[in-house]
Parts: structure tokens; C-alpha cells; sequence
């Protein structure tokens, strides 16, 4: 059967805003930041489908992970800086996930989530950056 007239005049559009591409044959953005867009549009959309599939428990960790990196650049300073435990749950921190634990010389609990890692301190968490581990 013959391709319909519309079929024939249909002209090619950008995978990424829907404008039509100008150019060579086959083309299928109209420039390199829809195509950069469009493949980050891709991998992000991948990245939601994974999450979905990490355990809860993964995903915390995770926004624990980025909320404590907020502070990274006081840690230049000082060795242990001390932030409201308000502050720290208001941006969504959940104290019980965390990927390894550790007693110091004053019997206190640490808690890490990788080279963070922060203790009860009245109504602040004491956070740390660094590797630290038990002592044997
Ligand atoms: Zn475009």
C-alpha cells in the first residue's frame, strides 16, 4: 500500500521539546542540549524506577547521606560540629538507618553513614566527618 499523502509530508521532530529538526536525514534533536536533556531525562527516569526497587531502609540512608553532606564544609575547621536534632529531622534525617555503629573512648555511641557519623548530644546530634571505627 502507498504511504498517505500526510504520512509523506510528516516532518521530524525533536525527541527531547517536540519542535521540528531541521537538517540531515534522521536527525533526531534539534540541538545538543535537548540531546543532553533528553538522555538525562532518560537516566533519571531510570533512577526513579531503581529506587523503587531498593529497599526503604537503602533510600534513607541515602537522603541521610546527602542531608549530613549540607555540612561538609564546616568540618574543615572543627572536628565535630553539633546541630539541633529539630534541624536535622525537619529535612527529612532519620537516625535509625545508618550503615555501621561504634563505641569511642567515653562509651559513646556513634552512629555512621559512610565517613559521617553523629551521637545523641542532648538536643543535638554531635556529627563527625571521617573514618572511624571501633576501638579494639
Ligand atoms: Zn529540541
Amino acid at each position: 500500500m502507498e504511504p498517505t499523502s500526510i504520512q509523506k509530508q510528516e516532518k521530524p521532530t525533536c525527541n527531547y521539546c517536540g519542535k521540528q529538526v531541521y537538517g540531515r536525514e534522521g536527525k533526531k534533536y534539534c540541538n545538543v542540549d535537548c540531546k543532553n536533556n533528553y538522555n538525562s531525562r532518560i537516566r533519571s527516569e531510570l533512577r526513579t524506577k531503581e529506587n523503587q526497587f531498593f529497599p526503604e531502609a537503602f533510600n534513607q540512608i541515602k537522603k541521610n547521606y546527602r542531608i549530613l553532606h549540607n555540612y561538609k564544609d564546616q568540618f574543615k575547621e572543627i572536628e565535630v560540629i553539633y546541630v539541633e536534632k529539630q534541624e536535622l529531622l525537619k529535612l527529612g534525617f532519620d537516625p535509625q538507618y545508618c550503615t555501621k555503629a561504634y563505641v569511642d573512648d567515653q562509651q559513646r555511641l556513634w552512629k555512621n553513614c559512610y565517613n559521617y557519623s553523629w551521637s545523641d548530644y542532648n538536643d543535638s546530634f554531635a556529627i563527625r566527618y571521617g573514618i572511624y571505627s571501633w576501638k579494639s
